[in-house]
């Protein structure tokens, strides 16, 4: 930064925290992070950063220092105010109400919901997101370029039977006017879900080499219309919504089997993956795909899983696959103040007694991944996308993380992203 007369002006900043944790292997309590305005300079323990003479020293002697986290599946459209139809077991009749909802939003009320979304985004420590666009795309796009926050903004298609030709089409119309990364966002794509797009969609998306995401088995219901037509998405497909004519083929198989082949080649990064069976677990691992496991969200909606004895996302981590975590909506959240994963990391930790370490590393580095982001983007190394500091107590880095878990309080943001 230049000064008024040309001297050179430092806007360092050293920040003496109780301690410092990421998911790289940095842990140090005390620990002390060197900012230059919004980069990372170094992070540490104290005498691995020394004395900086220029720097303007701030005491975080009660805080615990992370990277910012990543949401890999948001729906920042969702973010409006209003009266939202709570997520509960009836997802037919949940997803008409929201259907009619967003049909009676204006643009000035969607532009309104998406900042609201980047606000309450950026007060839960977010500095990475994966975000389902709403309709149209580039409001969403737009916004979130705008914004501090960097990732993918997903443009959703849907498309069964007759339609999928036009459900392509779309796909490359999107990139040809959104392809290239702006201020740390691209445009990736997402095919909803197997149940409102056909296998074409699916392939035609394996190949355009751009982050995809998809939400696969979300609900037990979707595996019943995959294999046999019948249930109650096909229900809401043909009378709710009118997509569903002859030309729609039923696959005949769990989703899963249906589109193991296009999932994996496109790396597509799946949402939810509630419903699978113990054989999918070996297959999906083999296959390249990725998995964002929205723990709130699946509570609220009442999903669990069959014949597993919990939700798959452990043994599909065990096995190989990269499992991030991702809030869904704010319909499906209990914090009205912000949209953060920290509170997902606090749900496994204390409903399930997840290792703390492996919670941050899906937070933040798995998250990275998963969006196609360098994972060092979701560390405290100098190439980090935003810092943050969580009140804690604890004798070490790693007692303060899971101070930080047993508590409530939301994080503040030390600096954000530094492009
Ligand atoms: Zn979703």
């Amino acid at each position: 930064m230049s000064g008024t007369c040309g001297e050179l002006v430092h806007n360092r900043r050293m920040i003496r925290a109780g301690g410092v944790i990421d998911a790289a292997g940095r842990a140090a309590a005390p620990g002390v992070v060197l900012l230059e305005g919004e980069r990372v300079l170094a992070a540490g323990p104290p005498e691995s950063v020394g004395a900086v003479e220029d720097a303007q020293v701030e005491d975080w002697k009660g805080f615990l220092v992370m990277p910012g986290l990543v949401n890999a599946h948001a729906h920042l459209d969702l973010s409006g105010d209003g009266v939202w139809p709570p997520a509960g077991t009836d997802f037919r009749g949940w997803v008409g109400r929201v259907r009619s909802l967003r049909a009676s939003m204006n643009a000035q009320s969607r532009r309104a919901a998406v900042e609201r979304g980047i606000e309450l985004a950026l007060a839960g420590g977010t500095s990475c997101i994966g975000d389902i666009g709403g309709h149209p795309p580039d409001v969403s796009i737009h916004l979130l370029r705008a914004s501090p926050l960097r990732g993918v903004s997903f443009v959703e298609v849907f498309g069964l039977g007759a339609r999928q030709g036009a459900a392509v089409e779309r796909m490359r119309a999107v990139l040809d006017e959104f392809g290239s990364e702006v201020n740390g966002v691209r445009v990736g794509l997402s095919p909803h879900a197997p149940y409102s797009c056909g296998p074409r969609v699916f392939a035609a998306a394996a190949q355009f080499g751009v982050p995809l995401m998809t939400h696969l088995v979300e609900t037990l219901a979707e595996v019943e219309v995959c294999r046999s037509g019948t249930g109650p998405l096909r229900e809401m497909l043909e009378h709710d919504i009118g997509v569903w004519d002859r030309s729609v083929e039923v696959p005949g198989e769990h989703p899963v089997d249906a589109l193991l082949e296009p999932l994996g080649r496109g790396r597509f990064l799946c949402a939810h993956v509630n419903w699978i069976e113990p054989r999918h677990v070996q297959m999906l691992a083999d296959s390249g795909v990725r998995v964002v496991y929205c723990p709130r969200a699946s509570a609220a909606f009442g999903h669990a899983p069959p014949e597993l004895a919990e939700h798959p996302w452990r043994i599909l981590h065990e096995a190989g696959v990269n499992v991030c975590l991702g809030t869904d909506s704010l319909l499906c959240l209990e914090t009205p103040d912000r949209l953060s994963v920290l509170d997902d990391m606090r749900l496994l930790f204390r409903r399930d007694g997840v290792d703390a370490r492996l919670l941050l590393a899906m937070a933040t580095t798995h998250g990275a991944a998963a969006l196609d982001l360098d994972p060092t983007v979701a560390t405290l190394g100098t190439e980090a996308a935003g810092v943050i500091a969580c009140p804690a107590r604890g004798v070490c880095a790693e007692a303060m993380l899971a101070d930080v878990l047993r508590r409530d309080d939301g994080p503040q943001r030390l600096c954000r992203s530094a492009q």
